[in-house]
């Protein structure tokens, strides 16, 4: 099985961690991804701060939004009877996870192919294509009719607001992270991207759950990607409430894989980088390495009409599961309740269509690509 994973960068950075750790965890399954796609994310929400965002701050039941958007600063909810409730994105601050406060990547970084809104036109997204494998996913998709794409220099604003983006998203983080170091708080994987996976191994030594319930998930940095609960040999952790939380005792009791698989405990980031991208490789600051940045739009009026920009995710993983490029999407949909995002793996383009727009809060997805539901 081949899977494309759609994910925030904080998903990517769990999951790639996991892929560069499988042979020390012992797990096979990170192999089975073979394409990323990263969505560009300024921050986050958990869905009961988000839900009691707008019900309880604003009065608006989510199951009376169509969508939700951001734009201008503000975020946008359209009504289904056609209204819009608007307002500041800065009043949605005390609701931002507070692992977002100490994220440093806005694009999605260590994806094949980064998808967002900013830096073209309303219903087109804007695609930074990082690898030979994302180029040949966008070329491909172009060439079969399922996106329309231009240089990104074409369109109005451009490049420019992904990177002021970035750089605010990583200004922000890194006073925080000072913040966060004077008040006695450690912000570990801020001061070790540039170590290696192996001494990250070693410091990983003799630690387990407590530390990491200590360190991240109390201590204010857990993004509840999964990566922890995925790597879990007997199963013990489980996301509850929205943390990885320990069912029952660690099996075997010195295990200490969800500590050492942990992005936030510590992101050998340059080292994910060279297993990644070629020597010598374009990079520039707020936009990560890439070969190329378009603006693309799904060309099918119904993958257009739903997605949440120009529809490239869900057009580019049609082709993808049409041409058998990927044999399953690993993304997100709507769960029971409205506007809450669960795990979702499509297997062909009519369930993919379903997975597609934007939900604000998160879903913890790295488990379903080893097929656990959580
Ligand atoms: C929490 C969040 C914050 C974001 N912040 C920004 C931002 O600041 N600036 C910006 O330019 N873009 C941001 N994006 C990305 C943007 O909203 C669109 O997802 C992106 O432009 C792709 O649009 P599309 O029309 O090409 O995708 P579509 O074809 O609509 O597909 C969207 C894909 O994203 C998946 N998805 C939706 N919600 C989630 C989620 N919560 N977790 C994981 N996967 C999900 C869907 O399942 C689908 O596969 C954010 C996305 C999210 C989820």
């Amino acid at each position: 099985m081949s899977l494309a994973y759609v994910g925030l960068p904080c998903q990517l950075e769990g999951l790639r961690k996991t892929e560069v750790l499988s042979e020390t965890l012992k797990q096979d399954w990170p192999g089975k991804v073979s394409l990323y796609v990263g969505l560009l994310c300024r921050e986050n929400w958990a869905y009961t701060c988000f839900r009691a965002l707008i019900e309880d701050d604003y009065s608006l039941k989510l199951d009376e939004v169509s969508k939700f958007d951001i734009k201008k600063r503000n975020i946008v909810a359209f009504k289904r009877d056609g209204g819009k409730l608007e307002f500041p994105l800065e009043e949605s601050r005390p609701y931002v996870r507070a692992g977002c406060q100490v994220c440093l990547d806005f694009t999605g970084e260590l994806s094949d192919i980064s998808v967002g809104a900013v830096g073209s036109p309303m219903k087109w997204s804007t695609v930074i294509v990082r690898t030979e494998k994302g180029m040949e996913l966008l070329k491909g998709a172009e060439k079969e009719g399922y996106v329309e794409v231009k240089p990104i220099e074409e369109v109005k604003p451009g490049t420019w607001l992904v990177k002021k983006l970035s750089k605010e998203k990583k200004e922000e983080a890194l006073k925080e992270a000072e913040i966060r170091g004077d008040e006695g708080i450690k912000v570990s994987h801020i001061s070790s991207l540039d170590k290696s996976v192996k001494e990250l191994i070693k410091e990983a030594e003799g630690k387990g759950y407590d530390e990491l319930e200590y360190e991240v998930i109390d201590g204010g940095l857990c993004s509840a990607c999964g990566a922890c609960v995925a790597v879990c040999p007997s199963g013990c952790l489980r996301i509850v409430d929205e943390r990885p939380t320990l069912l029952e005792g660690c099996k075997p009791e010195e295990c200490n894989a969800c500590y050492l698989a942990c992005p936030r405990v510590s992101l050998p980031l340059a080292e994910l980088k060279s297993l990644i991208f070629n020597d010598g490789q374009s990079y520039e600051d707020g936009l990560g390495e890439f070969l190329g940045v378009y603006a693309a739009r799904a060309s099918d009026p119904k993958v257009l009409e739903r997605g949440q920009d120009g529809g490239a995710v869900t057009a580019l993983l049609s082709y993808a599961l049409d041409k058998n490029i990927v044999s399953g999407v690993v993304s997100v949909r709507e769960g029971e309740k409205p506007w809450m995002p669960v795990p979702a793996v499509s297997k062909n383009s009519e369930e993919l269509l379903e997975t597609s727009g934007t939900f604000y809060s998160y879903a913890t997805t790295i488990p379903a690509v080893k097929g656990d539901k959580d």
